[in-house]
């Protein structure tokens, strides 16, 4: 299949994210009934059941076992036991403190260290700061956030739904693209972060995040529309805002990255809680 062919594709299609997203499914189901009481399960037995199920595809049965060891909701505490949810992410936040990790902290105003829904299903992640987002302390504010807020909600979320933040938590100086040693340092903030957080899907937006997280220089345009996996967790990546602002003809390609991640997380028991744009 070509790669403006595959760029159509709304889900993955091999065998293991199929059976992956079952997996996921029965456990969301079970995990709700569990803690509704109405089948009198543990939350940490009902997600045995699921890893049972998918015990028989190994790289399923290792994600899950891996999940597993977080014993209840996915985000209350995260894969390397560390707390996961809104405790877990103040936790990194006061890890950071002040940081002097590398010379960005010396042009900064604020770290921007990210927001939204400590227990969101899907998590947005961009580069790095504007001048915006360096003045106010919060991720997408300025022109792109704007359109990224409107993107979300023709998706059927709010920015509170759902989680935002970038690789880099400080602005470099006239927006440059950051450098290698910038990202050495900040990176593991946001593996930290996506770890306490365990989103069902994560949006990687543009060319810097999705590279950086899936470690494949591969170019956004043919990255962008494909599903793929982030440390268990099912990863699409699509455009930047920035970059649908320059060129708007692109929106329509980002829009039906975005469909196919609502489309995902349907199969995995997640509804938006709005209606989503047709
Ligand atoms: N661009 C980004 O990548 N992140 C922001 O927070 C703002 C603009």
């Amino acid at each position: 299949m070509s790669d403006a062919e595959n760029q159509g594709q709304d889900e993955p299609i091999d065998p293991a994210s199929e059976l992956r997203e079952i997996a996921a499914r029965v456990r969301t189901q079970l995990e709700m009934r569990g803690r509704s009481g109405m089948l009198g399960v543990s939350r940490r037995a009902s997600r045995r059941v699921a890893v049972v199920a998918a015990a028989s595809v190994p790289e399923i049965a290792h994600a899950d076992a891996d999940a597993d060891a977080d014993g209840g909701n996915v985000a209350d505490e995260s894969v390397s036991g560390a707390p996961g949810g809104a405790r877990g992410l103040t936790l990194i936040r006061e890890e950071i403190g002040d940081c002097r990790r590398c010379r960005l902290a010396g042009g900064r105003q604020n770290i921007v260290f990210g927001v939204g829904n400590p227990q969101a299903h899907l998590v947005f992640v961009g580069e790095a700061p504007g001048a915006d987002e360096d003045q106010q302390g919060e991720p997408f504010v300025g022109k792109a956030g704007q359109l990224l807020t409107k993107m979300i909600e023709a998706m059927g979320y709010g920015r509170e739904d759902v989680y935002i933040c970038n690789v880099i938590k400080c602005r470099p100086p006239g927006n440059r693209n950051p450098e290698p040693d910038e990202v050495a340092a900040c990176e593991p903030f946001l593996k930290k972060q996506l770890a306490a957080l365990r989103p069902r899907v994560i949006v990687t937006l543009g060319k810097f995040a999705a590279q950086c997280l899936l470690r494949d220089d591969t170019p956004i345009s043919r990255l962008r529309g494909n599903f793929r996996t982030y440390e268990g967790i099912t990863l699409m990546p699509t455009f930047h805002p920035a970059y649908l602002l320059r060129d708007p003809s692109k929106k329509k390609e980002a829009w039906t990255d975005l469909k196919a991640v609502n489309a995902a997380l349907k199969r995995l028991g997640f509804e938006p809680p709005r209606a989503p744009a047709p």
